[in-house]
Order: C-alpha cells, then sequence, then structure tokens
C-alpha cells in the first residue's frame, strides 16, 4: 500500500508548502475537464467516509450546472463523536494536503467557494490551516483564476460553536450562517438549498484527501490499495484499553484483529477483550468473534452494526459494560440539541434508568422498558442524532443481558462497590 493521506505525518511539523512541493494533483485536475474527473471518481467506488458511506460521485454530480449561482462547498471537520480523530490527525499533520484536496473537489464540483467548518476544540489546527490557505493563495493556487486557468476558488476556515449537533450537515449549515445549530428539514436537501439557500455540497474532509492520490495515480491504482473485498485506503482508529493508542493509514478491508492486536499493540497487560464499537460512539457493538471481519461499510452492516468513521472503541473485562454504556449515553444526553422531545427527554430518561441500576436500584423489567425506549426514540426523532445514540445502548442491552440482569437481580455493580458520580 501507498501512503497517499498520511506521507507525510512522520515529519515533525506539518509540511510548509516548500515542503509540501507543488500542487501536481491540482496541476494535473485542471488540465482534464470536470466531467471527466467525476467519471474516475465514479469508478473508484469511493465513499463518504464520514459516517453515512454515501457514493461520492453521485453526491458530487448532484447539483446541476444550471442550478443558481453561486455553488458552495463545506468540508465537515467538526469532528466531535468519542472514538472519532482521524480528520484531526489530518487537520494537524497535512494541512496543504486539505487545501489541494479542496481545490481539486471544488473543481469538479463547479463550486465558487468554499468552506471548512473546524470543530472548536481544534483552534490550533485551524490556525494552521489558515496559514496554509495564506501561503497558497501567496503562491497564486488560491484566489482568482488559479494557475491562469480560469477556475477561481476562496476557501474560509471557520471554528465551530462545539456543540456535536454541529456536525450534523444541516445544523452545521446554520451554524455557518450564524443562527442556532438545529437541525433542518429535508426536502429540500443542502444539494437544492444548502448555505444561504444555494446549491451546497457537504463532504467529509478525509473523503475529499482521497480525491488528488485518484486524479495522480489512477482508479487501477486506487482498487488496488484495498484489502479483503476494500478499495483504497483508509485512515482507521482504535481508542480504549490498548497499549498503542492511534491512527494509521491502512488499506480499506483491514480487520478488526490486525487493528486492534497488531497496530493498537493489544489490550493492556491482563485485561481481556469483551467487544468493540467498530465506527464510534453511535454504532453497534461488535464481540470478539467478529475480530477477523473486514473492516468495510459492506461487511460491518452485514453484522448489524455501522462502519461510520471506522474509529474503534475498545470495551475491556475490567470495565463494567453498564458503565460503560452509561459514559456514551451521557455524551448523547449533553450534546441532544433539545429541538424534538424524544431525543431531549427520551435519553436522559433512559440514562436515568441506566444509573438507577448501575447503582443496584434496578428493578425487575428495567431493561425490557429500556429496549422498548431506544424504539421509540430512534423513529420518532427528528434527525440521526437520536438513532445514532441509541444504536450503541440497544445493542449493549441485548448483548450484555446477563450482566444487566445480574446488576437488578444482587442489587449492585460487579464490577463497582460503590458507583462514581458523574455529571450529564
Ligand atoms: S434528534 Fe436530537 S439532535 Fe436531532 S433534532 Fe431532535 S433533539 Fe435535536
Amino acid at each position: 500500500m501507498e501512503a497517499v493521506l498520511s506521507r507525510h505525518f512522520h515529519l515533525p511539523e506539518p509540511p510548509d508548502l516548500k515542503t509540501y512541493g507543488d500542487y501536481r494533483a491540482l496541476k494535473a485536475a485542471l488540465a482534464q475537464k470536470p466531467a471527466d474527473l467525476l467519471d474516475q471518481i465514479g469508478q473508484t467506488a469511493l465513499r463518504g467516509y464520514g459516517g453515512a458511506g454515501f457514493p461520492l460521485a453521485r453526491k458530487w454530480s448532484a447539483v446541476a450546472a444550471d442550478a443558481p449561482r453561486p455553488h458552495y462547498m463545506v468540508i465537515n471537520l467538526d469532528e466531535t463523536e468519542p472514538g472519532s480523530f482521524k480528520d484531526r490527525k489530518l487537520l494537524y499533520r497535512d494541512p496543504h494536503l486539505i487545501v489541494e484536496a479542496i481545490l481539486v473537489g471544488a473543481y469538479i464540483q463547479g463550486s465558487d467557494r468554499a468552506f471548512v467548518f473546524v470543530r472548536g476544540e481544534y483552534a490550533e489546527g485551524a490556525q494552521g490551516l489558515q496559514r496554509a490557505v495564506d501561503e497558497a493563495r501567496a503562491a497564486g493556487l488560491v484566489g482568482r483564476n488559479i494557475l491562469g486557468s480560469g477556475f477561481s476558488l476562496d476557501i474560509d476556515v471557520h471554528l465551530s460553536a462545539g456543540r456535536y449537533i454541529c456536525g450534523e450537515e444541516t445544523a452545521l449549515l446554520n451554524a455557518l450562517e450564524g443562527r442556532r445549530a438545529n437541525p433542518r428539514s429535508k426536502p429540500p436537501f443542502p444539494f437544492q438549498q444548502g448555505l444561504w439557500g444555494k446549491p451546497t455540497l457537504i463532504n467529509n474532509l478525509e473523503t475529499v484527501c482521497q480525491v488528488p492520490g485518484v486524479v495522480l495515480n489512477g482508479v487501477d491504482w486506487f482498487k488496488a490499495q484495498g484489502v479483503n473485498g476494500g478499495e483504497g485506503t483508509k485512515l482507521y482508529s482504535v481508542c480504549g484499553p490498548v497499549k498503542n493508542p492511534g491512527c494509521w493509514e491502512l488499506p480499506m478491508g483491514t480487520t478488526a484483529r490486525e487493528l486492534i492486536y497488531e497496530h493498537a499493540g493489544g489490550l493492556l497487560d491482563g485485561h481481556a477483550l469483551t467487544a468493540f464499537l467498530p465506527g464510534g460512539a453511535s454504532t453497534a457493538f461488535l464481540l470478539p468473534e467478529h475480530l477477523d471481519a473486514s473492516m468495510n461499510f459492506d461487511s460491518v452492516a452485514k453484522l448489524r452494526s455501522r462502519f461510520g468513521t471506522c474509529g474503534i472503541i475498545v470495551l475491556d473485562d475490567q470495565t463494567c459494560p453498564l458503565d460503560f454504556l452509561i459514559a456514551i449515553n451521557a455524551f448523547f444526553v449533553r450534546e441532544s440539541c433539545g429541538f424534538c422531545t424524544p431525543c431531549r427527554d427520551g435519553l436522559p430518561y433512559a440514562h436515568s434508568i441506566l444509573e438507577r441500576i448501575e447503582a443496584g436500584q434496578g428493578r425487575p423489567g428495567d431493561r425490557e422498558h429500556l429496549l422498548e425506549l431506544c424504539a421509540k426514540i430512534a423513529p420518532n426523532s427528528f434527525c440521526a442524532f437520536a438513532p445514532g445514540a441509541v444504536m450503541p445502548m440497544e445493542s449493549g442491552l441485548k448483548l450484555f443481558a446477563d450482566v444487566i440482569e445480574r446488576h437488578i437481580a444482587e442489587g449492585a455493580c460487579p464490577w463497582h462497590a460503590v458507583p462514581a458520580r458523574r455529571a450529564v
């Protein structure tokens, strides 16, 4: 495999323009027609790496050339979900790759202006990206009539208000417009009426950063990078009680076993794997028996979970699974935007029951009641936040049924003599 996203990750500092080199992919792209480049992306079957996995070429072809101008491109870098930190790596380690990828992407999409919406906590990374944009502008790579091609693009770096919901694509548009970050109803979809009512394509950062590699090396090269039925490369990450938590560019389709036991160094001495969330906090648990599954969209979906961002979170045998569920749910309770009742009130209610069970005051039927709640919250909420929030809870309540029933029957947590207090 040839590293394309991580080729500068070994450098002590992110490369400046001179170290990064001239924008070869941009020059190669400007020499071709956008439609031909879009066709190449279609052949790679590249999908969105933000979690939804929508085919990239289909998304990029959604805005008709004659739709009202201007057309906007938005990079969603509001990466706030526990377990997901791959885009941070790109932001902090190679900002010029981001600038070049945006230029290539905007040229193919036919966008007039690009916005990078950066997680509030990544302020230092946003400053580095702004420096890269300024450097590129000074070199004639950003702005009007780039390299004499007739293509013009300005790039705005915008710091998020610092809420998880700002990463939901329509809430992000509201936030960019200076409004409260509540999700919008769809349709109209952002590609029809997005930022300030104009056609807008919202892209995950890692996905866009894959495109320069395709432009330079071609479709067959891209496909050959994957293994076990996957294509291209992927920034995989692992966190939790492992020896070497981190983020690595690896062939798409790498197995969970290789990720956890080779790249992350295996679990801490004396710890054993109970389960893992494959794609960040809003996915369903997988078990040790799934370690040899290829980590790609389709194979994880077949296991009834979600590939998500493929940020694996490990649950070990020294952590109470119920406590783990409570910690995840606490995050979603805190981050709900509060717009709709099932999410705003349902998640805290579920949380109070989980905490009561953990505190040794569980009642027979609590687990079934929680499962019923999950089934009601998910389909009756306004956006995808709540279904994502209940996914680990629902799967945990089923997979760890015996543990939860033991809490209730024994009136105590088998892991903790005194339950820890948590702030919600
Ligand atoms: S599901 Fe949650 S985050 Fe989404 S609109 Fe409703 S309250 Fe807001």
